[in-house]
């Protein structure tokens, strides 16, 4: 990679998400540095955990803790923030609205610190982390630090500028970097100190990347989750999707996607779980409605993964059992006219 004269790169943080599946790990982040200028937008890079505040969360409640008792705390930082809210909430095309707050309850909290050891990662000036469940994003935390990589000095406003932008849009779901040079979510910045700050702005794919993921939402997890290598990701995806879709009572749409995260892990506990649910649900439904074939399948896939999550106390085995051995009557029945 080719630095300017008087340029630094900054190398900003790797952030780490913390995921309702325990059983699905953060793994190592992959960073190509391909410096050209050929796509529009990164969203098709950004892999099978990326995703979003939902509408209703709108606006998201941010507090930002401006303690001037910091070392190398300034005033401005906190503007920078503020700055870096209303750039990501301009190119979301107004999708994503913040409120700032004074105190918790709160949706994303940000602070700085000069100690080092507060960072995961070793060697950046910074790290978002959030939490996330079937409904999207519902939590962040960032941490900024006063102090540039190896503490023997204090950062200037260029790099506490960037690093709010920077981590920021990781809060706000784009969870990987840009694969592309020159976007504020790339893993490295390549800038000058005497670029005036007005200059250190979203690139135009930043700007497409957070439009497309809050235009095309969960259309576009959903794609991303399909093409992903990663089976964890994709279960964990695939799990909030079918959960959600299961409260909602929508069973016919959550049956194939349960069907294809027991194919990845026949014991992922949350995807039996969810098909239990889904299976009696639809089963009895059926049922009622005399479609009893599909009754027959469904119920019988109740019993199944009833026995896999060694639920056979639960009362609803036995309600099963008995519409089951009426389903299959009524087919006998049939068959035999
Ligand atoms: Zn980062």
């Amino acid at each position: 990679m080719k630095l300017l004269p008087e340029s630094k790169l900054l190398l900003l943080a790797l952030s780490a998400a913390l995921s309702l599946c325990p059983s699905v790990a953060a793994s190592e982040e992959q960073q190509k540095l391909i410096p050209t200028a050929a796509a529009s937008d990164y969203a098709d890079s950004l892999g099978a955990k990326a995703d979003y505040w939902h509408p209703e969360k709108m606006p998201i409640r941010v507090m930002i803790v401006a303690d001037p008792r910091v070392p190398n705390y300034k005033p401005q930082f906190r503007d920078f923030f503020i700055g870096a809210c209303q750039s990501w909430s301009e190119a979301s095309n107004g999708k994503i609205t913040f409120k700032f707050v004074q105190a918790e309850p709160c949706d994303i909290k940000v602070w700085w610190t000069n100690d080092l050891k507060q960072l995961l990662n070793k060697g950046e000036l910074g790290e978002a982390q959030w939490e996330n469940d079937p409904d999207g994003m519902y939590r962040a935390n960032i941490k900024l630090l006063t102090l540039n990589e190896d503490g023997s000095r204090g950062i200037n406003d260029q790099e506490a500028k960037l690093m709010c932008l920077h981590e920021l849009g990781h809060a706000l779901g784009i969870v990987k970097h840009s694969p592309y040079l020159g976007d504020i979510m790339n893993a490295c910045i390549d800038f000058n100190y005497s670029t005036p700050l007005d200059q250190l702005i979203l690139s135009p794919r930043d700007k497409a990347t957070i439009l497309r993921l809050y235009t095309e939402g969960d259309a576009l997890l959903d794609k991303l989750c399909a093409e992903s290598a990663d089976p964890r990701a994709r279960l964990m995806r695939l799990c909030f999707r079918a959960d959600k879709l299961v409260q909602n009572e929508k069973y016919e749409q959550a049956y194939p996607l349960l069907d294809t995260a027991l194919s990845i892990d026949p014991r992922c506990t949350p995807a039996l779980s969810s098909m239990s649910n889904c299976c009696f649900e639809q089963g009895m439904d059926a049922y009622s409605a005399g479609n009893y074939e599909l009754a027959v399948s469904r119920l019988s896939r109740f019993i199944e993964t009833s026995k896999a999550l060694n639920y056979m106390n639960n009362p609803q085995i036995a309600e099963a059992m008995e519409s089951l051995n009426r389903c299959k009557a009524k087919l006998n029945q049939s068959k035999s006219k």
